[in-house]
């Protein structure tokens, strides 16, 4: 089978603060063993399932260059440095049977949850599609679906988990750290949260044709809401785009991954 692994980096076990997944600080180059390790476990995973498999594994944090690539699992392949299409979810095809979420956060506003943000957290409030309130597990699952894929698992913390079951009920998650707050978390030990991963991949892909993902067919209305209006100027200048209040744009997109990457687009420009 061929399963892509996402790897973000604040739902990893062991990371509770945003120094410990900025680029060029030392807690950040002790965690990308962590982050690694937890691919690892995935990848694992997915082996143990079906030997004849192939894992494309996609990079999703910061500069996308945080996986440790000679440390890599060397049965699966690396899809790193940014931009790429589909950014966090490059590799993304009709052929992949299977989507796993590593790493991953609450979206963007939740109260109790590790580092909680959508997108950018310096410039998105909130991405609505149609109305409903997405962060980035609920967008990926969204696209995964538009391409027929099963999102099959979720790892993170325990407001992730919470998140999961709203955006892809069925899906697995496996909770590496319970939140305490924004900066702080009960943790399990790396090890052990490896372990949880790579024991609950194999299962969750048994499982995946019973996920009910989130979908959008045909035309969805997108808004972003950023956290300052002067975030809007630089997104107003693309055509199409609608100023819907002091602090959010709106987009009529004809399908759910132009909504995507109109979403990403807008908050490269709230951040210019
Ligand atoms: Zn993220």
């Amino acid at each position: 089978m061929r399963v892509l692994v996402s790897v973000d980096m604040e739902g990893i076990g062991g990371v509770v603060d945003p120094e410990d997944v900025r680029p060029g600080h030392a807690e950040y180059e002790r965690n990308r063993t962590l982050i690694t390790a937890e691919a690892n476990a995935a990848i694992r995973g997915v082996y143990a399932f079906e030997a004849d498999s192939r894992v494309l594994v996609t990079e999703a944090h910061a500069s996308f260059r945080n996986i440790l690539p000679a440390q890599l699992d060397r049965r699966a392949e690396l899809l790193r440095g940014t931009p790429k299409p589909l950014g966090m979810m490059a590799g993304l095809a009709a052929d992949i049977d299977a989507v796993l979420f590593i790493g991953y956060h609450g979206k963007a506003g939740t109260a109790r949850s590790v580092m909680a943000h959508t997108i950018s957290g310096g410039v998105v409030a909130d991405v609505r599609c149609n109305g409903r309130s997405l962060g980035e597990l609920g967008l990926n699952v969204a696209l995964a679906a538009s391409s027929g894929v099963a999102p099959a698992l979720v790892a993170g913390d325990d407001s992730v988990a919470e998140e999961a079951a709203d955006v892809a009920p069925g899906m697995h998650a496996v909770v590496v750290k319970q939140a305490l707050g924004a900066r702080a978390a009960s943790l399990l030990h790396p090890d052990e949260a490896c372990d949880r991963i790579e024991e609950d991949v194999p299962k969750a892909l048994a499982d995946r044709e019973a996920v009910r993902p989130l979908r959008f067919d045909g035309p969805v209305v997108l808004e972003v809401q950023v956290l300052r209006p002067n975030m809007t100027e630089h997104a107003l200048l693309v055509p199409g785009m609608e100023l819907a209040d002091g602090c959010t744009v709106r987009y009529h997109a004809p399908d759910f991954p132009t909504a995507y990457n109109v979403a990403d687009l807008v908050a490269i420009l709230g951040g210019t």
